[in-house]
């Protein structure tokens, strides 16, 4: 036999039972985003590798060593993006649509990076993203947040997540800090853990989100972003709390979160769990106010956040807050030839009347038993029985599955309403 073939590691297969679930949420997460205004946009998985190095920044994790690169047959440098935003931005200058406008705009898809697969972890994953164009005041900040904070409501796990807030002040105030930064590590050089050291020359401000204990307990006499925040950053700072707190949104100010993208200025926040082990971050955003002109359009203020979407189904799951609609209502079963020769045309009638029923056919014939059993099989709640009888009278039989009602042999009008409220469940 011929060897078969494996998915790529890091890549899943999301089988029939477990896309019930995705569509639920996905569902909800387009009710909700509409709910706000804000539209779909679709992007393609395949862009310009530049367009990556561009936004996120060279010396980034992402950038560094998560990124599928290769070149076309053309011999030029494409990557499978690795997030939404900088696609976004590319699309909006591409199309016209950020300069003097205000957008509103969600997206959902894979995004791909060369990480060690783990819970919580794969290379080709899932976000659902957020990105609002043209405000500059905290309101949008806020807006994008509470947007957040209505998916969790939405689906019950509002208790399960905590917002992490924080400020990176302007650009100039960040690179300031970064300096501060570095000379203060730059004595204890040799203390750091690995990572740190190198990141000291490159990225000194991942640093403050390193897990080593030793470099976190140095940190902990480091300078503070917060007194390098320019007047005006911080002033936007205290406009979104105000907000959050109007809203009865809860929050803890985080002074170490940096996040791992170099485009983000001012606000930054995450959505942290502790419900799944390491990988806590179901949700990231923040301010990027420079990446459209960095892109090369005219400056336009932006802010999103991006949603891990197998963190937020692994949370849901493991909080049984999921509970999929069953995929088959309705089984029909034709028994003797001529039921057989009309069963379709029957369940055709049926789905003209009731659009959100879901019936299979039974095929490939066999006795009333052996039908019973593909029934049950199917999951449908009821079995509806086809026979001669049934046939010339325009009836069917309702026979439940799952309960130990009796069976009912229906004519047509009182036939739909007794199925209509199992397109309802
Ligand atoms: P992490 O610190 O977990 O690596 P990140 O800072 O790299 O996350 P972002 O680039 O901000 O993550 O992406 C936003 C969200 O996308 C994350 O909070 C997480 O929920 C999800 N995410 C990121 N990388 C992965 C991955 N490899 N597999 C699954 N989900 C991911
Ligand atoms: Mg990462």
């Amino acid at each position: 036999m011929a060897k078969t073939i494996q998915a790529i590691r890091g890549m899943n297969d999301l089988l029939p039972e477990q896309t019930a679930a995705w569509q639920q949420v996905e569902a909800m997460i387009r009710q909700v985003a509409a709910s706000y205004g804000y539209q779909e946009i679709r992007m393609p998985v395949l862009e310009s590798t530049a367009l990556f190095k561009r936004s996120i920044g060279e010396v980034t994790d992402i950038v560094e060593k998560e990124m599928y690169t290769f070149d076309d047959r053309n011999g030029e440098s494409v990557t499978l993006r690795p997030e939404g935003t900088a696609s976004c931005v590319r699309a909006g200058n591409q199309h016209g649509l950020l300069y003097n406008q205000i957008q509103r705009l969600w997206y959902i898809g894979p995004m791909f990076r060369y990480e060690r697969p783990q819970k919580g972890r794969y290379r080709q994953f899932h976000q659902f993203g957020i990105e609002t164009f043209g405000l500059e005041g905290a309101d949008a900040d806020a807006e994008v947040i509470l947007l957040s904070a209505r998916l969790w409501q939405a689906f019950g796990i509002a208790d399960q997540v905590e917002l992490q807030l924080n400020s990176l002040g302007s650009n100039e105030a960040r690179a300031r800090y970064r300096e501060a930064l570095r000379e203060y590590l730059d004595q204890y050089k040799s203390e750091l853990d690995e990572d740190s050291q190198r990141r000291l020359d490159t990225n000194p401000l991942r640093i403050l989100d390193s897990k080593d204990a030793n470099t976190q307990q140095l940190l902990a006499q480091a300078p503070k972003l917060s007194d390098y925040w320019d007047e005006a950053s911080k002033q936007h700072f205290e406009e979104l709390t105000a907000r959050l707190d109007a809203a009865g949104i809860q929050y803890v100010f985080n002074e170490r979160l940096v996040r791992g993208l170099d485009y983000y200025n001012r606000t930054v926040f995450e959505w942290v769990t502790t419900a799944l082990g390491a990988q806590g971050t179901v949700c990231a955003g923040g301010r990027y106010d420079g990446l459209v002109e960095q892109l090369g359009g005219k400056a336009t203020p932006a802010v999103g956040f991006a949603m891990g979407m197998e963190r937020l189904v692994l949370l849901l799951q493991e909080q049984n807050k999921l509970a999929p609609r069953r995929a088959v209502d309705a089984y029909l079963m034709p028994l003797g030839e001529a039921a057989e020769l009309n069963a379709q045309a029957v369940a055709e009638k049926l789905r003209n009347e009731l659009p959100d029923l879901r019936i299979i056919v039974h095929s490939g014939g066999g006795a009333m038993k052996k039908q019973i059993k593909k029934a049950d099989k199917s999951g449908a709640e009821v079995a509806l029985i086809l026979g001669d009888n049934e046939l010339e009278n325009n009836q069917l039989t309702v026979k439940p599955l799952r309960t130990t009602d009796d069976q009912q042999t229906l004519g047509w009008s009182e036939l739909i309403v007794a199925l209509k409220p199992l397109t309802q469940e």
